[in-house]
This record gives structure tokens, C-alpha cells and sequence, in this order.
């Protein structure tokens, strides 16, 4: 599913979440959880922000996640999505992986359709460079 036009850049991994990057073009959602003292983060990173462990291992994450917070944009950001909007960007939470976050998008949900606290779906998008990026939509 395309929801953001091929003129908006995609992800460019680096070293710390190429991982995640790799997983989600294979349609995995993956979160990162410190191996010593087993707590979630995300973005990925070299440490544990908790204990300062490298220990990292890779969790894959349940297809539904609650809305955690979200907006809606009325105005574009750049040109290129000057003909989508209104379009929000959102927060979900993942409460059995201790309630870690990831910034996204909610596809097909108009202003007023959305809710702190509900249920909503993981489903895959494209990016503008070709990157398979995780999306959701409700319930
Ligand atoms: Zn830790």
C-alpha cells in the first residue's frame, strides 16, 4: 500500500537499525530488547538506555498495537504531499512488548475516525526509495 507519494524520501539505515530495516523488508516487525535486563526501545540503538548493556536481541512485535497518540496534517509539509492532506502521523504502543512506541501512520482514517487507546493493525507499505515500511490501520 502506497500512502505517502514516491517524491517523500524512505528510510536510510545506518548501522543501528539496519536490523530493523531488514526485518520489515521481509514483513517482520521487529523491536529491539536489551538482553541483559530484557526492557524494549526503539529507535534501535548500540546500548540500552536502562542499563547500558550491548546485548541486543530482536523481538518480532504482534500485528495489533494500540493508538498511542496521533495528529492530523492540514497543511503540507513539502510540495510533494500538498494533495494529501489531511493525513496524520500517529504513535502506537505495543503493550506486551512493555509498551514500546513506533512513530507511523494510520491509512484510510479521516480526521474525526480516530481515537486515543484503539485497536489498530499492522499492515505493509513502500516508501519513496523502495523501502517496505510498517503502517496501520484501525482495528
Ligand atoms: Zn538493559
Amino acid at each position: 500500500m502506497q500512502y505517502m507519494p514516491d517524491a517523500v524520501p524512505g528510510p536510510d539505515p545506518s548501522f543501528d537499525d539496519a536490523v530493523y530495516w531488514a526485518n520489515c523488508s521481509e514483513k517482520k516487525l521487529t523491536f529491539q530488547r536489551c538482553g541483559s535486563c530484557k526492557s524494549f526501545r526503539h529507535p534501535p540503538g548500540p546500548f540500552c538506555p536502562q542499563c547500558q548493556s550491548d546485548k541486543i536481541e530482536w523481538v518480532e512485535a504482534p500485528d495489533e498495537a494500540e493508538l498511542f497518540t496521533f495528529t492530523f496534517l492540514h497543511h503540507p509539509a513539502h510540495e510533494a504531499v500538498r494533495t494529501r492532506v489531511p493525513y496524520n502521523v500517529a504513535v502506537v504502543s505495543f503493550p506486551s512488548l512493555g509498551g514500546v512506541r513506533l512513530i507511523t501512520n494510520i491509512v484510510d482514517a479521516e480526521p474525526g475516525e480516530l481515537e486515543i487507546g484503539m485497536k489498530v493493525r499492522l499492515l505493509w507499505g513502500t516508501s519513496g526509495n523502495g523501502q517496505i515500511i510498517p503502517l496501520f490501520k484501525k482495528g
